[in-house]
């Protein structure tokens, strides 16, 4: 069972994934949400800054935290891999449980949206890059992707990032996220 954060963005997508794969998904919306029995969760791209508000608002932010820094397999695409990341280059809030640093909105706005098929993990596959954030720094962790020399899927420990959104175009990042941290 996969909990998927929903509350801003782009999460629909996720679900529409996991069905195709048959993988049981819940939304997550609220606090009582979180004390659902989930195997991984997975946090969607959209707007960091607004998802970090509502998980303040909604007083998600630290169970949410706590159970990722316990060992939660956690995925987070776009927004929520700025959500994962220890340092934000801007300062926005997140919860910081992985040892990376990413900028935001490092290929400028909308006109910085670029598609693209590239290497992950032995495989290529398409990639969509929204508003993307780059990681301009791995303190911790393997570098799975990246397109130009930029890192753009980091793997570290229990939590998996993607600064594309795969959800958009293919099933292959969940499938590994499935297949290596989820069920490991
Ligand atoms: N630009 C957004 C942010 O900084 C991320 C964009 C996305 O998730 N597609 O939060």
């Amino acid at each position: 069972m996969i909990g998927i954060l929903a509350l801003q963005g782009a999460f629909i997508e996720h679900k529409y994934i996991l069905d195709n794969l048959s993988v049981e998904s819940f939304e997550i919306r609220k606090l009582s949400d979180l004390n659902k029995k989930m195997s991984g969760v997975i946090l969607p791209g959209g707007e960091s800054t607004t998802i970090g508000k509502l998980l303040l608002d909604l007083n998600m932010f630290i169970p949410l935290q706590d159970k990722i820094k316990n060992g939660l397999p956690s995925f987070g695409t776009c927004a929520g891999a700025i959500l994962l990341a220890k340092y934000v280059e801007d300062g926005t809030p997140s919860l910081a449980t992985m040892d990376i640093k990413i900028k935001r909105n490092a290929y400028g706005r909308q006109l910085g949206s670029f598609f693209t098929k590239d290497k992950f993990d032995d495989e290529i596959i398409p990639m969509s890059f929204i508003r993307a954030p780059l990681i301009t720094e791995v303190v911790a962790g393997n570098i799975l992707a990246t397109v130009n020399d930029d890192i753009v899927a980091v793997k570290q420990n229990n939590q998996l990032v993607t600064t594309f959104h795969p959800e958009l175009k293919t099933d292959f990042v969940h499938k590994y996220f499935l297949n290596t941290i989820v069920q490991r």
